[in-house]
């Protein structure tokens, strides 16, 4: 069997650990999972009950073009139907850029560390990768364009990027794209979009018109608190779009993702509140740090980024123990770092108690 060969050096997606079985490891009857950056409020009520609604059509196919999550959602961005693509969450719409323009005859540009799926997908598709490293948690755009070539087809921005939580101030995105060619694709990676406060945190869908050479990812994964239906898009000029369709699957988006996506889009109080709290969380972290003498990254995301000072295994393990997950950095790229998701004030009182103790013995 010739599998691809790039195929052999890569592994499955390692999840975070699993709630049930960290209690029946630990003997544990509360364990908290703060690793995928998941909502802790869950999702809006509304979006609960259009999936019951949708329990009696099961049997019949989703409607592949999405119609109406599409309407609902080009008039909530203040975009063109045709401008949207949507996928099986980002994730999806990540694997059909790399699959619609990345070839073993290309090479692409990205960050690191970074999302590892831009990474992950481009291997699968033979092509030319090249890495830039951050530089104090962000993105290094000019040693970025520095990589650019002739056969480079797609550059990777992920703002804020995961799992740094930094972002990209307006100014500097723009000075980058004017410097990127017109033959690169660059992906504006902006999952945690809906958590950002910053004020010159740039509005990029006002860019599509000046820039058809730019595709932006949200997701209805983080804020909306609908990771488990697997819902995100793509919104680009409308000629990128009807290019890069055929890659997608016909069936991507499930008929109770696409009901549960038009609710939430109902209930903006929703995601106001939980950027609010998610404030106030961080809030909580950054004094942590700040007492503990700890280094960290300022996050415009729903999980924050802690050095240690030791390996982050370490720490990991400790937490683990006690009945938290988080993200140990070892994974990440970060050896001695956590990222930590964002709770509820509770959890995270909680956790930074056993931080604490963690950090002074
Ligand atoms: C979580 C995440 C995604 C993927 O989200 P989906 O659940 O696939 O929509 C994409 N990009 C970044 C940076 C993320 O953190």
């Amino acid at each position: 069997m010739h599998v691809k060969e790039q195929l052999l050096t890569l592994k499955p997606y390692q999840p975070g650990k699993p709630i049930e079985e960290v209690k029946k490891e630990f003997n544990l009857s509360k364990v908290v999972k703060l690793a995928s950056n998941e909502n802790p409020y869950g999702c809006s009520e509304k979006a609960k009950q259009a999936i019951l609604s949708e329990m009696e059509q099961l049997a019949i196919y989703p409607d592949g073009y999405s119609a109406l999550l599409r309407t609902k959602l080009a008039n909530h961005l203040g975009v063109r139907e045709e401008e949207l693509i949507f996928g099986n969450g980002s994730d999806e719409v990540v694997q059909i850029i790399c699959r619609a323009l990345l070839s073993p005859e290309t090479n692409t540009v990205m960050a690191t560390p970074t999302f590892p799926q831009y990474k992950h997908n481009a291997i699968i598709e033979g092509t030319e990768i090249r890495e830039v490293p951050l530089v104090n948690g962000d993105h290094d755009l000019d040693a970025m364009l520095n990589q650019v070539d002739e056969k480079t087809t797609v550059m990777w921005v992920c703002t804020p990027n995961n799992p740094t939580g930094t972002y990209i101030k307006e100014n500097v995105l723009l000075e980058f794209l004017q410097k990127v060619p017109k033959h690169v694709l660059v992906v504006l990676d902006e999952a945690y979009y809906e958590y950002v406060v910053a004020e010159d945190y740039p509005q990029t869908i006002e860019l599509l018109k000046d820039y058809p050479n730019i595709i932006i990812l949200r997701t209805f994964s983080k804020a909306y608190g609908l990771a488990a239906l697997r819902v995100g898009y793509g919104i680009a000029n409308a000629d990128l779009i009807r290019k890069i369709e055929p890659a997608r699957e016909p069936f991507n988006t499930s008929r109770i993702g696409q009901a549960a996506a038009i609710a939430a889009l109902d209930d903006v109080d929703f995601v106001l509140e939980c950027r609010e709290k998610n404030q106030k969380g961080l809030q909580q972290f950054y004094q942590f740090c700040e007492e503990q003498k700890l280094d960290y990254y300022r996050s415009e995301g729903n999980f924050i980024l802690i050095d240690f000072n030791r390996d982050s295994d370490e720490v990991f393990g400790a937490l683990l123990k006690k009945g938290y997950i988080v993200r140990s950095g070892n994974a990440l790229g970060f050896p001695t770092h956590l990222r930590i998701t964002i709770g509820t004030e509770q959890q995270n009182a909680e956790i930074i108690e056993v931080l604490k103790e963690f950090v002074n013995h």
